[in-house]
């Protein structure tokens, strides 16, 4: 079995919910150790990720706004800090009572050989940074080696895409400047910088000023699917001039070009997603990243244990085994060799 690096998952944040542990299986999520290890799964990237509230998700159906050609979502007001503080907290807890963090390169090659199933900490959505960065290296200290700048609403360091259909990410201003100066502190401390669910501007912003490898760590591309979170091609060929990866979304609504906000999507809908990014920068340029438990995923994806299977499929459609390592997690280790210390 060809070990996978998943460049997201929301586990943490369902555990967060319902209370349970991620050693154990737990079938009301998509992503748990035993079934990493069943899928082969030798590391994910694990989000802390700060919801608006408490309790279970909102339904979506009861907040998406049909338009004339499509869906918008209306997009969330900033965080308050001491909440993203406080629950940011209680997933980094849940990581260290359940998970192995993955740390070095050398750790990650310990993954993969199968010594352990890892996790990257990443934070989704940089709420909990002070907007000064005074508690960044303290996040460091306690593991954090990923960092996506904003989720899908703004915040002191840059504004999120909306979650609409058909839209670009060209939605508004760039970074902030305490967000150039999180770029600058997050290249300086070696935490990869993740530019899924960030607006246009500022993707450009964080590719004009980090000096490290581009990563889009969960989404579709917009040549297929012309939503705000798919990554655009402009994006893609920025993404491979920096030696950087896209990963692919497991997700029935963000990799559709229809708009529908139903159904179960035939596992062929994402693969074309995982083809495209080979074909226009290179299959060293692409990688995986399901967002198990924040997504939608295709019933034949339906969790961690359906990854060979998503492997098989791309081998049926010509890939080699070379090509498959290295969107497994050859991409990823070389990323990661030019991005932590
Ligand atoms: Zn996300």
């Amino acid at each position: 079995m060809i070990p996978v690096v998943d460049g997201h998952n929301d586990a943490l944040l369902r555990v967060w919910r319902n209370g349970r542990s991620l050693r154990e299986r737990d079938d009301e999520g998509c992503l748990d150790l035993p079934r990493m290890r069943e899928g082969g799964i030798a590391a994910g990237f694990f989000a802390i990720f700060v919801p608006a509230q408490d309790g279970d998700p909102p339904d979506p159906r009861s907040i998406v706004v049909l338009t004339a050609d499509g869906y918008e979502v209306p997009v969330e007001p900033p965080l308050p800090f001491e909440r993203a503080v406080r629950i940011a907290d209680e997933l980094a807890a849940i990581a260290e009572r359940d998970l192995v963090l993955v740390r070095t390169v050398a750790e990650l090659e310990r993954c993969l050989a199968g010594e352990e199933t890892g996790a990257i900490l990443h934070l989704e959505g940089a709420e909990p940074i002070e907007p000064g960065l005074g508690n960044l290296e303290a996040w460091y200290a306690r593991g954090l080696r990923s960092l996506g700048i904003a989720w899908s609403r703004p915040n002191a360091f840059g504004h999120g895409v909306p979650f609409r259909f058909p839209g670009t990410p060209d939605t508004g201003p760039g970074l902030t400047p305490a967000g150039r100066e999180l770029v600058r502190a997050c290249n300086e401390l070696g935490v990869m910088i993740d530019v899924a669910h960030l607006n246009l501007a500022g993707f450009r912003d964080v590719a004009r000023l980090s000096d490290r490898p581009i990563v889009f760590t969960h989404g579709g591309v917009h040549a297929l699917a012309p939503i705000p979170r798919s990554v655009t091609d402009e994006e893609l060929d920025v993404i491979r001039d920096s030696g950087g990866l896209a990963a692919i979304v497991f997700d029935s609504v963000m990799t559709r070009g229809d708009g529908a906000l139903v159904g179960d999507a035939p596992l062929d809908q994402v693969l074309d997603h995982v083809d495209y990014v080979a074909e226009r920068i290179g299959v060293e340029h692409v990688a995986l990243g399901s967002d198990f438990d924040g997504a939608h995923p295709p019933g034949a994806l339906a969790d961690a244990t359906k990854v060979p299977a998503l492997l098989d499929a791309l081998a049926a459609r010509g890939w080699s085994d070379d090509d498959l390592r290295a969107l497994g997690h050859r991409n990823w280790l070389r990323v990661l060799r030019g991005t932590w210390r």
